[in-house]
């Protein structure tokens, strides 16, 4: 979990964020931006708890009343937050709207549950809501040494799943049982929460977010696997490695290579001051131009933190500079429907002159005895 300094800069940045896009208030219920900024891991429940973050004026976390002994054993109470419990007959958007008083722009983080979203516009009738991400992309987008390490860390552990992967992935066994053992290490070797295994076989690696099936292993096949995992501190891991059990069919290995061009490609392209969209470019053009264009349908890559997904996207139209800080996959994939598939991915972490791969795993077709 962030220091408490950390957390304070945080706060302090979103309240200018406030200020400068002149929001009156910031309203955040759990989620991934409540733990960004006050480092409570709250239970999104339909019960209402929600950081009340005016412009001016103290914070308050109004909180249903059996939840105040969480609140307070995390680190927004040392925060300066008001803790404000509300009782089970009590009407908490009610409190809500008094603590904030007159408002004519409330920004809401943006995944909010509809029902409070609407309890709030009902509320507030006179208030403008607004999505808070205008507020805190820029914050969360940017990220601190530590939150680097701690992304380097989540990435080193799912580097140690993918280093065992001969241990589990054979001819003759199914997708599902091997996604099982794998699921079991990314606990293993350092996550609190597995958030995807994908084991995608032969024809199933042409479907990119594939899962597992029951399809049984064989020789020849390439595989497609895709993990991630959410360590104890909250940041999260995602690697892509494509495996081949035996040698693989002479036009996979054909694309591969290219493949392997693009994604090395686009990762040495990456650094300060070049667009989100240019990494998307450099990477497609290679893929294009030997003519696999058509089979790379998907954008190369996406921002990681608190959240596997978040900004910024590497995608064509983000036009988004680069800046020290900014962490985000590398992943490019050709698909070939019914065939097979392949995709590499890291996560990169951009630097004041580059970028710096996170994970470590050789990028070079991975081929497992049979
Ligand atoms: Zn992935
Ligand atoms: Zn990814």
């Amino acid at each position: 979990m962030a220091a408490r300094s950390e957390l304070t800069t945080r706060m302090d940045g979103a309240r200018s964020g406030l200020l400068a896009s002149g929001f009156d208030a910031l309203l955040v219920t759990p989620g991934a931006d409540l733990r960004y900024l006050t480092g409570y891991d709250a239970l999104p429940l339909e019960r209402l708890t929600c950081l009340v973050l005016p412009s001016i004026g103290e914070p308050h976390l109004v909180v249903p009343a059996l939840e105040v002994p969480a609140a307070q054993a995390s680190p927004v109470a040392g925060l300066g937050v008001q803790i404000t419990p509300w009782q089970e007959t009590e009407d908490p958007v009610a409190l809500v709207t008094r603590i904030l008083g007159e408002v004519s722009t409330v920004a809401l983080d943006e995944h909010m549950w509809a029902e409070k979203v609407l309890a709030f516009r009902d509320a507030m009738p006179h208030a403008q809501q607004v999505l808070a991400g205008q507020v805190l992309r820029r914050l969360r987008m940017r990220k601190s040494a530590a939150e680097i390490a701690e992304l380097r860390e989540a990435a080193s552990a799912i580097d140690r799943v993918h280093s065992r992967m001969a241990e589990w992935l054979r001819v003759g066994r199914t997708e599902r049982e091997v996604g099982r053992d794998i699921a079991d290490a990314i606990i293993s070797e350092g996550h609190a929460r597995v958030d995807f295994v994908i084991v995608a076989s032969g024809p199933n690696g042409a479907s990119p977010h594939a899962e597992v099936s029951e399809r049984v292993i064989e020789a020849g096949d390439p595989v497609v696997v895709d993990i991630g995992g959410t360590t104890g501190a909250g940041y999260c891991s995602d690697e892509t490695r494509t495996y081949s059990l035996g040698d693989p069919p002479a036009e996979f290995s054909d694309y591969y290579a290219v493949l392997l061009q693009a994604q090395l490609a686009a990762c040495a392209h990456a650094r300060p001051g070049v667009t989100a969209e240019s990494v998307d470019t450099v990477g497609r053009d290679l893929i294009e131009a030997a003519g696999y264009g058509e089979a790379f349908m998907h954008r190369t890559g996406h921002g990681i933190g608190l959240d596997t997904h978040e900004e910024p996207y590497i995608v064509a139209g983000n036009t988004t500079v680069l800046e020290p800080g900014m962490a985000f996959s590398i992943e490019p994939g050709i698909y070939l429907t019914g065939r097979h598939g392949a995709r590499i991915e890291d996560i990169v972490a951009i630097t004041h002159d580059g970028c710096e791969r996170l994970n470590q795993r050789p990028r070079d077709l991975a081929v497992l005895p049979l």
